[in-house]
């Protein structure tokens, strides 16, 4: 099965929109073990589309459009794939009624060109648009099979999960059971990472190994196909163990968990209360950490520290050490988390403090961090030099800040 994505819509090759339907289909299908070969985009223009589909029926047989499935005259991609397969639009009763309900609904006038939106291919499978007007489509014709969606993202992604996924899994025949899993790690690069498990990755079959770096953290993510389910568990958990022999100290959690979330369920678990002085990240850690639900059982408050003024009179940093050895230092560091662990009456005090650019500060090069943690054992500073931008400088940091409190 060779799939190919076609997004429809000038907005795309203007740069307007980001072809994120493509990213999302791409990843619902590989998880169906669906190859994606190809991502076409193509303006809102009949010729080029007629062209786009021609090409894509020489070496596709799964071919997805996104977009111009509405009302108005640049809406023309349904009219368009008539055409190339020589079949006409009919009115498709269920979706004309949803539609006439809406405008009754909303009290709305409607216009002739309403009608457009539920006319469908002759002979397709209609999947039903929950969160909007025009439906989408599913038909094959010569073994190649055609799916339409609707553009906007938020009709589209709820229409595949529920219609379009279940109508190719059923259609393909894919009986085969697809299980994967997601491994996140931290402090290891992508190269380093790759490097440690390159002869896994060369011979991957099944399971698969993808990695993906994003924020300073690694993921591989695993996917196992089989008839039998708890077969592909088996090789997923097989893999699992081969890899986390190599860089199990590197990883941290699995599918969706988070640095942070792994860090409040550890505070929780050991009983332990954390507050935090925040330089460098102005805020960002505290803001990460109370965005999860019950973050204040174990989570005391802090200190936005940002100028040498409150890093002075809040946290009774002293002058002659901001003077001297400046607000990015290691003692600096270290007293901004003994003072917010006091200040706050915490088990442990964490702070950040370094240089997120553009600019240096105090002599000191972009991506100069110290981080400090302090408990009732006494204090342990951490020396950082990062790369990248302002906002990846200081979301690292806060993200170095919980691995080292996980350690
Ligand atoms: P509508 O009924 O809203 O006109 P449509 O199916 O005709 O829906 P388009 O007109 O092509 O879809 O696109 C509507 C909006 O959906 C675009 O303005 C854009 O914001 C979003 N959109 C379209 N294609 C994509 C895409 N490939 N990725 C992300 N967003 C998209
Ligand atoms: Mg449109």
């Amino acid at each position: 099965m060779k799939a190919e994505i076609i997004a429809v819509g000038s907005e795309l090759l203007l740069g307007q929109t980001a072809n994120t339907n493509a990213q999302f289909l791409s990843q619902q299908l590989a998880d169906i073990g669906v190859d994606v070969y190809y991502h076409t985009v193509v303006g809102d223009n009949p010729k080029r589309l007629t062209h786009a589909i021609e090409v894509a029926k020489q070496r596709s047989n799964l071919i997805i459009f996104t977009g111009g499935l509405g009302p108005t005259k640049d809406d023309l991609t349904k009219e368009t794939i008539a055409n190339v397969l020589n079949t006409s639009l009919v009115l498709d009763e269920d979706a004309w009624r949803s539609i006439c309900d809406y405008f009754s609904k909303t009290n709305r006038p409607m216009s002739p060109n309403n009608r457009k939106q539920a006319l469908v291919l002759e002979g397709c499978h209609v999947l039903k648009n929950e969160h909007g007007m025009a439906p989408g489509m599913a038909l094959t014709v010569d073994q190649i099979t055609y799916m339409l969606l609707p553009g906007p993202p938020k009709e589209m992604q709820p229409m595949f999960i529920k219609y379009g996924r279940p109508f190719l899994l059923q259609k393909l025949q894919v009986r085969e059971k697809i299980v994967s899993l997601v491994l996140r790690f931290f402090y290891i690069g992508e190269s380093q990472l790759e490097t440690e498990i390159e002869d896994l990755i060369d011979k991957q079959t099944n399971p698969t190994i993808a990695p993906l770096a994003s924020d300073g953290e690694v993921t591989l993510r695993l996917t196992a196909k089989h008839e039998r389910e708890e077969e592909a568990k088996r090789l997923i958990k097989e893999m699992e163990q081969n890899i986390l022999e190599r860089v199990g100290p590197y990883f941290y959690g699995y599918n969706d968990e988070t640095l942070f979330g792994k860090l409040l369920a550890t505070l929780k678990e050991q009983n332990k209360t954390l507050a935090v002085a925040e330089s460098l990240t102005g805020g960002l850690f505290l803001e990460e950490m109370t965005a999860l639900p019950s973050a204040s059982t174990a989570i005391a408050g802090g200190v936005v520290c940002y100028t040498n003024e409150i890093k002075e009179n809040v946290l009774h940093v002293p002058k002659e050490i901001l003077q001297t050895e400046g607000a990015v230092s290691e003692r600096c560091a270290q007293l901004m988390a003994e003072n917010v662990r006091k200040l706050c009456g915490s088990d442990i005090g964490i702070s950040f403090t370094g240089v997120a650019g553009p600019n240096e500060l105090e002599g000191k090069p972009v991506g100069t961090v110290w981080i400090g943690i302090a408990t009732e054992q006494g204090t342990k500073t951490f020396a950082l030099t990062l790369s990248g931008g302002r906002r990846a400088i200081r979301m690292r940091t806060a993200k170095y800040g919980c691995y080292y409190l996980l350690q």
